[in-house]
């Protein structure tokens, strides 16, 4: 028995299903989790001592790769002044200002602690702000585990093949309209019946929950504007493609360039730099309805905590225009190795992009993947085997295929060798992979 399945067996009597965090479990992709115990640059090292390289950055925050020795003397100087004051601080002030400088639009930012509370207080803001109750999702987008977003939501519900969650109530769900992804008709239809009662569309300003989906030419600018056309807002949920998918997120590649603004902005992840801070921004006017300026409540203990905002702080300093070319560039390099790998197995794929973000989608090479039910038609049993081969060969992906591949500054070609040369076994394994 390994350490990480005693460490496993010993975690499962004491949470549910033995995590903090259901996809960690490996519930997809079977076998024993690897507990973690350090990290450098882009590698993990988990309790028996084996190194990956690390291709999942956890979930997302990890930009600079591990233990970069800018952030880790910031939080170290943070700790040394104290771990929180519940009061404000200066560096909150500077994240923020960090923030407006990149993203469009931002007028106003309150922090939060997680992604979940991010989106939870945007929409609770929108429906404050037009005093209206509706929202529009679209399936397969993750927005974390608020309640109103739960139905046909991506990432971990998308990983156990779950309609939505139980303890959500009927009358919660029902103000929740889930249309599909990339389908203007769809969303027009919505609109057109229930347009008077519409608070907010909230979209990923680029999917990366069913795995990474692109969006349709201008479509997040027509949800901009067909929400107002309706006197509704648009929140673009940048929890993950936030400063990762370019030093402004996917609203760098998207909003930016055909020159538009969503009303509301989603972040976490990398924001914190791997600790826990998330925010939500905008226009002042809307934003401004928050409290204490005005009637939409929210608040807490450890909003804008002093050791996590200095790990922000250093974090998106230190995220230059160089870090994101180098991403950028691994992230090719990385998609033709793989798509080489499993073209010589002559296993059927399409690598799907966002910007630096991908993933791959097995047997979909036909129509890609546009949508959910794309997503989910695929031939998601190649994923277990192929992910099972790269983890024994040291490269550590996301146990599920419904998620994106992350690099980060800190990988350098020797890693980058070793996840090539990890690829054709797992390409072969894929290749013989049965349905279930
Ligand atoms: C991760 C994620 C969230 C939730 O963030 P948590 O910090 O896990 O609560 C919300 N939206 C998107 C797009 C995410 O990827």
């Amino acid at each position: 028995m390994t350490v990480s399945e005693d460490l496993f067996e010993r975690a499962r009597t004491l949470m549910p299903g033995g995590v903090n965090s259901p996809v960690r479990a490996f519930g997809s992709v079977g076998g024993s989790p690897r507990f973690m115990v350090a990290s450098d640059g882009p590698y993990l090292t988990d309790a028996d001592g084996k190194q990956y390289v690390d291709l999942v950055c956890s979930w997302g925050p990890m930009l600079l790769g591990h233990k970069h020795p800018a952030v880790q003397e910031a939080v170290h100087a943070a700790v040394d002044r104290g771990l929180s004051f519940g009061a404000s601080t200066p560096d909150e002030s500077a994240l923020a200002e960090l923030v407006m400088q990149r993203f469009g639009g931002v007028d106003r930012l309150r922090m939060v602690s997680t992604g979940t509370e991010a989106t939870m207080t945007a929409v609770r803001l929108a429906r404050g702000y037009t005093g209206r109750d509706l929202i529009v999702k679209f399936a397969g987008c993750y927005h974390g585990h608020l309640d109103s977003l739960l139905a046909s939501a991506g990432s971990g519900v998308a990983t156990m093949a779950l309609p939505g969650s139980a303890g959500v109530t009927a009358a919660t769900a029902a103000e929740t309209l889930v249309v599909p992804y990339n389908d203007r008709a769809a969303v027009e239809a919505v609109f057109a019946e229930h347009g008077d009662n519409i608070a907010a569309i909230i979209t990923e300003s680029a999917p990366a929950n069913m795995g990474v989906v692109t969006p349709g030419e201008g479509f997040n600018k027509f949800l901009l504007d067909t929400a107002h056309a309706h006197g509704a807002l648009l929140i673009v949920d940048e929890v993950l493609t936030g400063f990762r998918a370019s030093d402004a997120g996917y609203w760098g590649l998207s909003g930016r360039v055909e020159g538009w603004t969503p009303d509301l902005y989603t972040f976490g992840k990398v924001i914190g730099g791997g600790l826990p801070t998330a925010g939500l921004g905008g226009r002042a006017d809307v934003m401004d309805r928050l409290a204490p300026t005005g009637p939409v409540y929210q608040a807490g203990t450890l909003s804008g905590n002093p050791v996590a905002m200095a790990a922000g702080v250093a974090t998106l300093t230190h995220a230059t225009p160089e870090v994101y070319a180098h991403i950028d560039a691994l992230s090719l390099e990385l998609q033709k190795a793989v798509s080489a790998a499993l073209n010589a197995e002559g296993v059927d794929h399409s690598i799907q992009t966002a910007g630096n973000l991908f993933s791959v989608a097995f047997g979909t090479s036909e129509r890609g993947v546009h949508d959910y039910a794309d997503a989910q038609a695929q031939e998601a049993f190649r994923y277990a085997p192929f992910f099972h081969s790269m983890l024994e060969s040291g490269a550590y992906l996301a146990p599920s295929v419904f998620e994106a591949w992350f690099l980060s500054a800190a990988h350098d070609d020797a890693a980058m060798q070793r996840v090539y040369d990890a690829l054709p076994a797992a390409a072969k394994a894929a290749a013989a992979a049965t349905p279930a």
